[in-house]
């Protein structure tokens, strides 16, 4: 068995532990007889899981009562226009802080459904860097949205900023990658395939307060008290994805929780970093010191010409993912939860011997 150095952006790598026990499981789930995709969802076999997986996650991330966990479909990507759909309209406004091409497209859903006021302080920059203050938010905004790690650009927000106005927060690129502040936001959101999972499952965690001012006019899936009231139960939900979401939330109780797993993170970035300075007539890294992402590195080498030897000679080595995103073009190494240490320490091996080289 060859298991790669796994880069991609998402879907992107799991823990190899996580594979090994959905591959035991897979025929017979835990003496069912059949697999945990071929039961009820209903069943008090798969109910545990559901649970389970919740319940997790209200641990690892330290999640109040008044705050619920919901597993929904349609991805981060449904999140967009939902949020504004349900809390926007009757004259409400949002502010939306524009940190890279993700929120750029959740401010595009937003637009369709109320008015909205934009922070646009990184776009000039060509999203190089994080605001340090949001001087519109006047505390009168149905919610300030934030993407809370930049998948494409490489950037993250050091640290959240204090909002006047209920704080919602896309963290597809970053959730359970370091300790947050629940009560910090009224609404977080997750696509589960960078850090949580499998593609399939979209986590939402808010609290009851916000979800109170939901549109009762809309559709029965897109109002979120459907889903609280069912215990996102009311239709068939992603099995298969929460289940894996379950391994992979006992997995990072196995690391030690999240304080750990930041300390993992932060070294792995800090090895391809570090790699990046030494050599800076070779790698150019895209985000400003202050603002890079402990999540995506990205970075362009000193010729198009150079960056193509660079990709070609590291798909060679069997490093996968390091393409960047087809928008922008260079390099990106993710380096989510499960991409090991070594996985970085080889890729900034790597990095220094090509820059010796050429
Ligand atoms: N937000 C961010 C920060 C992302 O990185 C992505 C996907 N890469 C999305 C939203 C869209 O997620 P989905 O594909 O789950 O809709």
């Amino acid at each position: 068995m060859k298991r790669v150095d796994n880069f991609n952006a998402g879907p992107a790598a799991l823990p190899l532990e996580v594979l090994e026990e959905v591959r035991e499981e897979l025929i017979d789930f835990r003496g069912t007889g059949m697999s945990v995709m071929e039961m009820s969802h209903r069943s008090k076999e798969y109910e545990a899981v559901h649970n389970e997986a919740q319940a997790r996650l209200r641990r690892l991330l330290g999640i109040p009562d008044d705050y619920r966990v919901l597993f929904l479909q349609g991805g981060a990507s449904l999140q967009f226009a939902m949020i504004p759909m349900n809390f926007l309209g009757d004259g409400r406004r949002a502010l939306y802080v524009l940190t890279g091409a993700w929120s750029e497209k959740a401010r595009d859903e937003a637009v369709r459904f109320g008015e909205v006021v934009v922070n646009d302080w990184a776009t000039a920059g060509g999203y190089r860097d994080i605001p340090d203050r949001i001087p519109e938010d006047d505390g009168a905004f149905a919610y300030v949205h934030i993407t809370s790690n930049n998948t494409i650009f490489g950037t993250q927000w050091p640290q959240f900023p204090k909002t006047l106005s209920p704080l919602v927060a896309d963290m597809s690129s970053d959730i359970l990658s370091r300790p947050i502040e629940v009560t910090d936001f009224a609404l977080i959101y997750a696509g589960a395939q960078k850090n949580l999972g499998p593609s399939g499952v979209t986590v939402v965690i808010a609290k009851d307060e916000f979800l109170a001012g939901e549109n009762a006019n809309l559709p029965t899936m897109l109002r979120y008290s459907t889903h609280v009231k069912s215990n996102s139960l009311y239709n068939t939900p992603p099995t298969f994805a929460i289940y894996i979401m379950d391994r992979v939330l006992a997995w990072v109780e196995r690391l030690g929780g999240l304080a750990a797993v930041a300390e993992r993170n932060r070294k792995k970035a800090a090895l391809v970093y570090e790699a990046i300075d030494r050599h800076p007539q070779v790698y150019l890294g895209h985000a400003e010191k202050r603002a890079r992402s402990q999540m995506n590195v990205t970075f362009r080498l000193a010729s198009e010409e150079l960056e193509r030897a660079f990709l070609s000679e590291a798909a060679e080595r069997g490093f996968v993912g390091l393409k960047g995103h087809r928008s922008v073009g260079g390099c990106r190494a993710s380096l989510y939860n499960a991409v090991p240490v070594e996985a970085a320490e080889r890729l900034a091996q790597f990095m220094d011997d090509f820059a010796r080289r050429h």
